[in-house]
């Protein structure tokens, strides 16, 4: 017995699916159901734009353009952002990996820490609705929570059902044609992953076109079936 450590290596998901399939309203509740730490590459490079960072800067126009950013930009943060200590609850990677080389990388990370993929959770949605999901889509400010005009609008008009918060935003790159181009990325660099993720053994799928309490169900469901 000298000296043997027992560490329970932390969980790891990745929920994959185009802009606007609900990876991040998701996330965010399995966050706060479970306790698993949401890591969205979006909104680390949303945070890195408006602090003016190196990475920010070089982030800026491509996000603007609905474009992917660098492979070595986003690995760094995402690396830079693993080491936090809550990590070590598990994470939902939220966004993140969104090219083959991303996800190479992460394989990489994850080995060396003794870590492994729990599972990756493709959200199954039809293309042609997610340009009214997304253009419909805004966030409170303060809290976080995600709202959309049709499908999910606050209780008050332009007030957070959470918070009370009035200090709603929309994001600058959820227009109809910042949007396409997303969709394009999506199909281009990272529908591949699911392929990727089925050779591994890890791949599940559900269908992300129904409620969003109902598919909340379901994938909890999943993850705690995938979590041990
Ligand atoms: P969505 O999934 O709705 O498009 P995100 O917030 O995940 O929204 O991403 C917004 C933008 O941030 C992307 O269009 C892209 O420019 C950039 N981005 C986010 N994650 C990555 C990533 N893993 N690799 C490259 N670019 C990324
Ligand atoms: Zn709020």
């Amino acid at each position: 017995m000298d000296g043997a450590v027992v560490t329970v290596a932390a969980p790891v998901f990745i929920l994959l699916g185009p802009p606007g399939a609900g990876k991040g309203t998701q996330a965010r509740m399995l966050q706060e159901a479970q306790g698993f730490v949401q890591l969205s590459t979006g909104d680390l490079l949303r945070a890195a734009v408006a602090a003016g960072t190196d990475a920010g800067k070089a982030a800026k126009a491509v996000m603007e353009a609905g474009g992917l950013v660098s492979d070595d930009i986003v690995i760094a943060i995402l690396k830079d952002r693993l080491a936090d200590d809550d990590c070590a609850r598990g994470v939902i990677l939220d966004g993140f990996p969104r090219t083959t080389g991303q996800a190479e990388a992460l394989d990489d990370l994850l080995a060396d820490s003794g870590q492994r993929i729990n599972a990756a959770i493709s959200l199954e949605v039809d293309d042609s609705a997610m340009v009214a999901r997304i253009s419909g889509r805004f966030t409170c400010g303060n809290c976080g929570e995600g709202y959309h005009d049709v499908n999910k609008p606050t209780r008050a008009l332009g007030i957070c059902d959470k918070c009370g918060s009035s200090h709603m935003k929309r994001r600058a790159d959820d227009n109809a044609e910042t949007v396409s181009q997303r969709l394009t990325e999506y199909h281009n660099q990272t529908a591949p992953l699911i392929a990727y993720y089925e050779g591994k053994g890890v791949l599940q799928s559900l269908d992300a076109m129904g409620e969003i309490d109902a598919i909340a169900a379901t994938l909890s469901g999943m993850v705690k079936d995938a979590a041990t």
